[in-house]
């Protein structure tokens, strides 16, 4: 909970008229003025739809929308103290360089003087002193940006919105755009809400990430949150390969997988609850076999640069991915070993029909197996 959120959304809802199809459900959340914040999520699960609510550029179709604890659903575009960096820039193409970043202030009628002022500032800010005359089509595409991001910044607004501003740019220029724009929002002090697809870059620049699939918040956290315990299938294959098998939590702190248990660092399951469990390849260890937790055959070998990744199956048929330096022969057996704080449990996504008709069978088994392992040793002891 955040005292005073620069930006809140309650219960916002998004249908678009021409198919009535829920864009966005439900979503909820408080953004605390200064920060960094990232929208990740794949093509088409509602990102920009967020951005333009929040920037006025379309409705809500229920909930409510506050800046700076004022409800904006019905103020209009121009009264929104926001500014938006398009993927595409959205500059004029016939003006210069200071006439495009002057733009927001000569609509907002600020004189000559403080507008000059103002955008040679903002050019300092985005490094692009002694640009104010050129042409925007004679400049590269990571200096449009930079003219972008100083157009969104001159007017100095409450909230910074960033739809996918870095996706156009080369891998080198995005990486350095990257650190740019990070220490830009620090030294500004501006809440910044940006929008990617790409993970990397989120969990690189945020403060905060919301991941939307499918117009809801699925996971919210920290870079390190989101990173480190993934809710749900959805979460942990978009956040990274991982190893993902059923599992059961027979009790806190100790689960079962590939017929085994193990000491997690989990709590506060049901007993004997399925559970998938997640281990990402470079947390597992090559081994000798009789020094493993699981071993395996390994099945390829591929070399990636800084790692190897290697595919090894299980006696059970459980494919595993390992990322190790050190390299392994294929067809050799070998062992993997992980710490109790490399085990990530997550809940299942299921009905509590399906929940309790699983763990009827498999308590099922359990207590069957059990009261015949104690009925025939009682037997034996009987003899
Ligand atoms: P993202 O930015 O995450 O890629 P969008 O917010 O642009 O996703 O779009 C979310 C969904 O809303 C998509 O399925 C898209 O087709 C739909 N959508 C976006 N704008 C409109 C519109 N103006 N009319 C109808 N559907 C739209
Ligand atoms: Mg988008």
């Amino acid at each position: 909970m955040t005292t005073n959120p620069i930006i809140a959304f309650k219960h916002v809802s998004k249908s678009f008229e021409d198919n009535g199809q829920l864009i966005l459900r439900d979503i909820n959340f408080e953004l605390e003025a200064g920060k960094f914040y990232t929208l990740l999520g794949a093509s088409g699960s509602g990102k920009s739809t967020i951005l333009n609510i929040i920037a006025g550029l379309t409705d809500a179709t229920t909930g409510d929308i506050y800046l700076d604890n004022e409800r904006i659903n019905d103020v209009p575009i121009n009264q929104r103290d926001v500014h938006t960096v398009f993927q595409n820039y959205a500059l004029l193409p016939h003006k210069n360089v200071f006439d495009n970043i002057a733009f927001p202030l000569k609509i907002r009628k600020v004189d000559k003087a403080q507008i000059e002022k103002r955008v040679l500032e903002a050019l300092k800010m985005v490094r692009l002193t002694g640009f104010e005359n050129r042409r925007i089509q004679k400049l590269s595409g990571g200096q449009r940006q930079r003219v972008a991001i100083a157009r969104a910044i001159v007017n100095q607004p409450k909230v910074v919105l960033l739809d996918e501003p870095l996706s156009a740019l080369d891998l080198k220029l995005r990486t350095e755009m990257q650190y740019e724009l990070r220490a830009l929002q620090q030294k500004l002090g501006i809440t910044f809400v940006f929008v990617t697809h790409d993970q990397e870059e989120a969990l690189a620049m945020s403060d905060w990430i919301f991941i939307i699939n499918d117009g809801e918040i699925v996971q919210s956290g920290t870079p390190v949150d989101i990173y480190d315990e993934p809710i749900n299938r959805f979460v942990a294959n978009f956040i990274g390969e991982s190893n993902i098998v059923s599992g059961i939590m027979i009790d806190d702190y100790l689960v079962e997988f590939n017929g085994k248990r193990f000491e997690s660092v989990d709590g506060g399951m049901r007993k004997n609850e399925p559970v998938e469990v997640v281990i990402r390849p470079e947390d597992l260890r090559l081994t000798l076999p009789d020094e493993g937790k699981l071993i395996v055959k390994v099945q390829t070998q591929l070399f990636r640069g800084v790692h190897y990744e290697i595919i090894a199956v299980d006696d059970l048929g459980q494919e595993w991915m390992i990322h190790s330096t050190r390299r392994a022969i294929v067809g050799e057996v070998i062992g993997l070993d992980f710490e109790s704080e490399d085990i990530h449990i997550m809940r299942l996504n299921e009905t509590e029909e399906e929940f309790d008709a699983r763990i009827e069978e498999y308590v099922d088994e359990e207590i069957v197996e059990a009261g015949l392992i104690n009925a025939i040793e009682e037997e034996n002891i009987k003899d």
